[in-house]
């Protein structure tokens, strides 16, 4: 279901998170910019990526922050590389 806001949606809070991580590691982001967190929408229910408010606490985790610079990295090499 395509919601009102326009926004990518997601069925679970894990599954919105998991993304949120992925698309992280995949954009270079300055640590308080891009989206942040995920919140449940009223309109469809369903979950989106929001920009504001708080960090959630898994973007903050050492492991996961670990996890999206060599991501970030990776994705630099691929881009360089390619052409
Ligand atoms: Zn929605």
């Amino acid at each position: 279901m395509k919601c009102v806001t326009g926004k990518r949606s997601y069925d679970t809070e894990s599954m919105a998170v998991d993304a949120l991580v992925d698309i992280r590691g995949r954009n270079n982001y300055r640590s308080e910019s891009g989206p942040i967190n995920v919140y449940q929408c009223e309109d469809c229910g369903q979950w989106h990526f929001t920009s504001k408010g708080t960090t959630h606490p898994l973007l903050k985790d050492e492991d996961v922050q670990q996890r999206i610079s060599s991501q970030n990295e990776a994705e630099y090499w691929e881009r360089k590389l390619r052409f």
